[in-house]
């Protein structure tokens, strides 16, 4: 969701990098014990210096939520991310983000209109026996509505690194799983709990029964919105044979945001902790070639000197939108503050949040 930024006064376009930084460092020093600045993996070293705590998205939010003093939590991250950590701060603490064009094209591709009507032509179809029967299940790269919508419907949350056992749980709840908006993510985490492909559909937007026969959709365990991560899509499995050719003792790992053909050829596939937790524990010498985020990769590069460390794509793979929070917004959010102004609040409707609460609280007790 990209949402209408406020224009920042062009003064701040005029400051060089090290007048931001110093300005920065000094708007934190004034704002101290008030202020929580969360950062993101994918975010950029620009960025990254001035936070005070790093992870994924929920680990992020759930971080926050545990800290109960500042009360402004500034969330370098994406839209979708800012919202999460909303739903779970304290009724005094205010989230923002330091620039409101920073949104996830991925979690645009599943709009809580569409999903409601694919869902509603699920039911009338009668593929399930009630709609209790078709379970929810959302990754946490959605909005707050579809959060809500899962919430409502007794549907689960899941991340990169817990999607197959919030599957299996939902299997076992009801006879089939509706999964948005990562089909790859979905697709990954099904392969691996041994769903055969014929039991896997896609529905894709704007097709009559999203493009699937009633004998297929009858067939499917698991349905598959058709959204996807345009940077992690750039890996390719042509990547992967490449560095294998070349270097032949190095080891590949992918995000499972990747398509499947990518990670079947992988040596290991996990989410951006995952990755990062591979890289630390391995020796030194260790040679990777690693499909996500490249402000990631870059930082797993600089941090680790003693191995190689490759991005697995030869061309740069940025989170672009990501990309849009930048130094010089983030001290245009931080003098506002300073001058009692709150900018670029991310707020959740409370009666959407009470939904979404539900969906992220059913992934944590899973
Ligand atoms: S990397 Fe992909 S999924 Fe993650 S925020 Fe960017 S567009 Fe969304």
């Amino acid at each position: 969701m990209s949402l209408q930024q406020p224009e920042i006064e062009a003064e701040y376009f005029s400051l060089s990098e090290r007048e931001i930084f110093i300005r920065i460092a000094e708007r934190k020093k004034e704002l101290a014990g008030r202020l929580l600045i969360l950062c993101h993996h994918y975010q950029q070293e620009n960025m990254f210096r001035f936070a005070d705590l790093v992870g994924d998205s929920l680990k992020l939010a759930r971080e926050a939520a545990a800290i109960h003093g500042p009360e402004f939590i500034v969330f370098c991250g994406v839209h979708f991310m800012a919202e999460s950590a909303d739903i779970l701060a304290r009724s005094h603490q205010k989230v923002m983000l330091p620039h409101l064009h920073a949104g996830c094209p991925m979690a645009d591709m599943a709009t809580v209109g569409a999903v409601s009507m694919a869902y509603r032509d699920l039911v009338q179809a009668g593929i399930v026996q009630n709609e209790e029967a078709l379970v929810p299940v959302t990754y946490v790269n959605s909005s707050a509505a579809i959060k809500a919508f899962v919430g409502e419907r007794g549907g689960s949350v899941c991340t990169s690194s817990n999607a197959e056992r919030v599957l299996e749980w939902a299997l076992a709840k009801g006879e089939k799983v509706f999964f948005f908006p990562d089909e790859h993510l979905g697709r990954n985490s099904a392969l691996a709990l041994g769903i055969p492909a014929d039991q896997i559909c896609v529905w894709r937007r704007g097709e009559l029964l999203g493009g699937n026969s009633v004998e297929q959709l009858r067939r499917a365990r698991i349905l598959l919105w058709d959204g996807y991560c345009e940077v992690h899509m750039r890996f390719l499995p042509d990547h992967v044979r490449r560095w294998r050719l070349h270097v032949p003792d190095i080891k590949i790992m992918v995000h499972p945001e990747c398509a499947s053909e990518v990670v079947q050829v992988a040596d290991h596939y996990g989410s951006t902790e995952a990755i990062i937790a591979a890289v630390n524990k391995s020796p030194a010498g260790s040679k990777w070639a690693i499909g996500t985020e490249m402000n990631l990769v870059s930082r797993l590069q600089r941090q680790h000197p003693d191995k190689e460390i490759h991005l697995l794509a030869a061309s740069p793979c940025l989170c672009t939108t990501m990309d849009c929070n930048q130094p010089v917004s983030l001290l245009w959010l931080l003098d506002n503050l300073a001058a009692g102004r709150v900018v670029n609040q991310i707020k959740v409707a409370p009666d959407v949040a009470v939904q979404a609460r539900k969906s992220l609280e059913q992934m944590l007790s899973i």
